[in-house]
């Protein structure tokens, strides 16, 4: 089964989330499993304080390294892939959710504040990972996304496995558009090939669709589609 470690100042932020839809299902079948980790029980400080201010100033507080050094020890064996959310970590895309996929073992750390001391980066962390480029308060937000992005990999995870081949960013394309009954709402049409029947047709009109889409408004994805092309 696939273990997930989330080491977090805020283990309620995960209560809703751990319930709900595809991933409250996973969890309830034991599919994954959610070890959600409270940083503040590994402080050595009696209020439980987990953050100092920065050697050589500047705004805000640090995480610091040892309750942090205690937490992911805490979890970790010779295969845990450590993962620290971070907006000055890589991108997160599909090749790195699929690489990450065929861990068993994974913790991921929720920055808060300024972010962790350097020394838990250079000491444990296998990625860094960051959402885009903006700052968002806490790695909670990312953590949470990290961890459906990959289990939606877990055999028995989707009820449709086939989407999962079908979705955006498969083959460096965004999805076509999807239309659903009635087939007029307010005298907007569904396209009419996809009412057609004509299996070839709709696939070659998707196609279209998905490069048309993604050369309009992912320029960067489109170069990536057509260098494997
Ligand atoms: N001072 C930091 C921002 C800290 S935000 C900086 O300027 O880089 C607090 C925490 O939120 C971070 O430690 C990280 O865990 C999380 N976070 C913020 N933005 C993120 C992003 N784009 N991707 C992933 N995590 C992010």
């Amino acid at each position: 089964m696939k273990l997930f470690n989330i080491i977090t100042l805020f283990p309620d932020f995960f209560k809703s989330p751990l319930k709900t839809s595809l991933l409250g299902r996973a969890i309830d079948s034991q599919i994954i499993k959610v070890n959600i980790v409270d940083l503040k029980l590994f402080s050595l400080d009696k209020f439980h304080r987990c953050d100092d201010s920065p050697y050589g100033g500047g705004s805000g507080m640090v995480l610091e390294p040892e309750p942090l050094f205690r937490a992911i020890e805490s979890v970790r064996n010779e295969r845990t892939k450590v993962v620290l959310t971070s907006p000055s970590g890589m991108l997160l895309n599909q090749d790195i959710v699929q690489e990450l996929s065929g861990e068993d073992n994974i913790a991921i750390i929720c920055g808060r504040y300024e972010g962790v001391d350097q020394r838990v980066i250079d000491r444990y962390v296998d990625y860094e990972i960051s959402m885009g480029d903006y700052v968002i308060s806490g790695g909670e937000y990312a953590a949470l996304v990290i961890l459906d992005s990959i289990a939606r990999y877990v055999p028995g995870f989707m009820s449709n496995p086939d989407s999962l081949m079908e979705e955006s960013f498969q083959n460096y394309l965004l999805e076509y558009p999807q239309y659903t009954r009635p087939s007029v709402i307010e005298g907007l049409e569904v396209p009419d090939v996809l009412l057609s029947g004509d299996h070839k047709k709709i696939r070659d009109w998707r196609r279209k669709k998905s490069i048309e889409k993604t050369q309009k408004v992912r320029p960067d994805l489109y170069k990536k589609y057509l260098d494997i092309k």
